[in-house]
């Protein structure tokens, strides 16, 4: 099972709204590594806050279940988009 993310970057452009990304930010709330296709520059040294799976299997398999950090990661995803006025691909429609 892996989260589902459809590459948005809500996330990354909108760092500064967590204290763990704020060193991340390049100056406006944009992550510095977001490349200008959106994509992460550093997709496979990402910090582990960037990294839904990675972080639910450090620190959190006995405290909640996988699928209810997804669902908490949707919501917030979510909220996210609605923030950057990022387009909905369709992923929290169920
Ligand atoms: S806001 Fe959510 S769906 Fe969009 S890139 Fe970030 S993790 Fe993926
Ligand atoms: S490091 Fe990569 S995944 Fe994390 S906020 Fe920056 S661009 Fe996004």
């Amino acid at each position: 099972m892996k989260f589902d993310c459809d590459c948005c970057g809500a996330c990354c452009k909108n760092i500064r709204l967590s204290k763990l990304s704020k060193d991340l930010d390049r100056g406006d709330g944009v992550c510095k590594h977001l490349t200008a296709e959106n994509l992460c520059a550093i997709y496979s040294a990402r910090p582990l806050f960037c990294n839904v799976d990675a972080y639910y299997e450090k620190f959190l398999t006995d405290k909640m279940s996988r699928e209810d950090f997804y669902k908490m990661n949707h919501e917030a995803c979510r909220r996210l988009k609605n923030l950057t006025g990022e387009v909905n691909r369709g992923i929290f429609d169920s």
